[in-house]
């Protein structure tokens, strides 16, 4: 048993001075001064009480042609603990292999491995044409508590799929009760900005972002908006990025359509000019979308404010300075172009403190930093029932959050099995103190505590619904 005392605690909801009882791994108790003999209590006096964090977003041991994510799911749910995060929804699936082939593969990775609880979305490349056979496929995915499926937009030579299997896939969700989500690019522009780039022989980083312009991303969000509408369905957007893709998608809920948004930290403090740097440390911001500009990450910071963006989420996907220098072909000489640079960031173990510093400078209101990052992912990916608040009966997954506590953002005082930091040199105010999964103190002062290889668990997901609009952060 645990008794978190005298902390803040801080859900969607509203916040209040409480204590929190865990016993066998569940909430037993929130409120003033419980009194629970012979459990073991934390001082949370002057801390945030709030609910394990969410990341909806990460990607461990992510194969990219020759090479591989940094992270695994040990190292990754390490860091993830370290940082506040108790629960990931991982994405299974690296091409066009079969769903039951990647969610054998992705099982194989986590199980004996992650140390906080994960849930796996799959990403899908092709739905069938009957629509009773798709919906049937997407079922057999909810039958094994996945929940959502991913689609992308761009990456043709990999991943891509076009609008009528989007459409297909959006009809089969409405019937099954899964949430889709999109990378919104266009693909076949982003190709034809990235020949011309190459042919005029810009093929360093700092090209990169002009082959990934905001138009690309507002103009997938479009067609995503309309291709949802027509279905019926709901549609999810990862790691929105720009201010041209943020209007499209208010636009789209002005409009009736059913348009749920997330962004990741990267979105919010970096930007584009990262890339003007010398070809190595600049490889080390290649991602996509791409940074973007001081407007586009004030934008963010609005919409992730009032509610238009639900989610903060990583996009976690690093790489050695190696690796990227290596390229997904792995040549000893190198990476020839920006086009063979894998792209992704670490994020897992940062995100809660750098959505705090939001709170700390006034442009996120305390609730919707907490929703952003733990109720509203447990909301739209089917995990209420267990995660995403403190509620009693929920599993016992609970940061005390230190709001004073001072961390450098360098690799070396990170977890992440990567070199480099995207934050390097940043001092952040706000950090987790104790992080708890299912009532085990996973994490003390940023550093794993009884964070024992295997002890997290798959979490089956329930059912998408779309969200209530009373609640806040819709
Ligand atoms: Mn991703």
């Amino acid at each position: 048993m645990l008794l978190v005392r005298g902390g803040q605690v801080v859900e969607p909801s509203g916040s209040q001075r409480a204590d929190v009882l865990i016993d066998s791994g569940r909430i037993a108790a929130v409120g003033p001064e419980i009194d629970a003999p012979g459990a073991e209590i934390l001082d949370a006096s002057g801390a945030l009480v709030v609910p394990g964090a969410i990341d909806a977003h990460t990607h461990f041991g992510l194969p990219v042609g020759e090479v591989r994510s940094a992270d695994d799911f040990e190292s990754g749910t390490i860091a993830a603990a370290c940082g506040g995060t108790t629960c990931v929804v991982d994405f299974a699936g690296a091409g066009r292999e079969s769903p039951d082939v990647a969610l054998g593969e992705w099982t194989a990775n986590a199980s004996g491995r992650a140390v906080i609880d994960y849930g796996l979305h799959l990403t899908v490349t092709s739905v069938p044409d009957d629509p009773a056979e798709a919906a049937r496929l997407f079922a057999s995915f909810l039958e094994r508590g996945v929940a959502s499926v991913k689609l992308y937009m761009a990456y043709p030579e990999r991943l891509m799929v076009d609008d009528a299997t989007l459409a297909r896939a959006l009809t089969a969700s409405v019937e099954t009760g899964l949430l889709v989500c999109v990378h919104a690019e266009d693909g076949a522009e982003i190709e034809r900005l990235t020949a011309r780039e190459l042919e005029l022989g810009h093929v360093g980083p700092d090209a990169h972002p002009a082959t990934r312009p905001p138009e690309v991303e507002a103009a997938a969000i479009r067609r995503a908006a309309q291709l949802a509408g027509d279905a019926g369905a709901a549609v999810y957007v990862v790691h929105l990025s720009s201010a041209a893709g943020l209007r499209e998608v208010r636009a789209a809920n002005a409009n009736g359509l059913r348009v749920l948004a997330e962004t990741c930290p990267q979105y919010l403090y970096l930007t584009e000019d990262r890339l003007l740097a010398t070809s190595e440390e600049a490889a080390n911001f290649v991602c996509a979308p791409p940074l973007r500009a001081d407007v586009d990450r004030e934008a963010l910071w609005s919409g992730l404010a009032d509610g238009s963006v639900q989610v903060l989420a990583t996009d976690h996907c690093p790489f050695t300075t190696s690796d990227r220098r290596r390229g997904v072909y792995a040549r000893e000489e190198g990476w020839r172009t920006f086009r063979e640079i894998p792209g992704g960031l670490p994020g897992v173990e940062t995100r809660l403190a750098l959505g705090f510093q939001g709170v700390r400078q006034g442009r996120l209101p305390l609730v919707r930093w907490i929703d952003s990052v733990a109720t509203a992912p447990a909301r739209l990916f089917g995990l209420s029932h267990v995660k995403g608040s403190l509620a009693v009966g929920l599993d016992g997954d609970v940061v005390v959050f230190d709001p004073a506590a001072h961390h450098r953002l360098d690799a070396d005082r990170l977890h992440m099995a990567t070199d480099h930091s995207p934050y390097a040199g940043m001092q952040v105010t706000g950090w987790p103190a104790i992080t708890i999964s299912r009532g085990t103190i996973v994490a003390r002062d940023g550093e794993p505590w009884e964070a024992a290889p295997g002890r997290g668990h798959f979490v089956r997901r329930l059912p998408f619904d779309w969200p209530n609009p009373e609640l806040p952060g819709r």
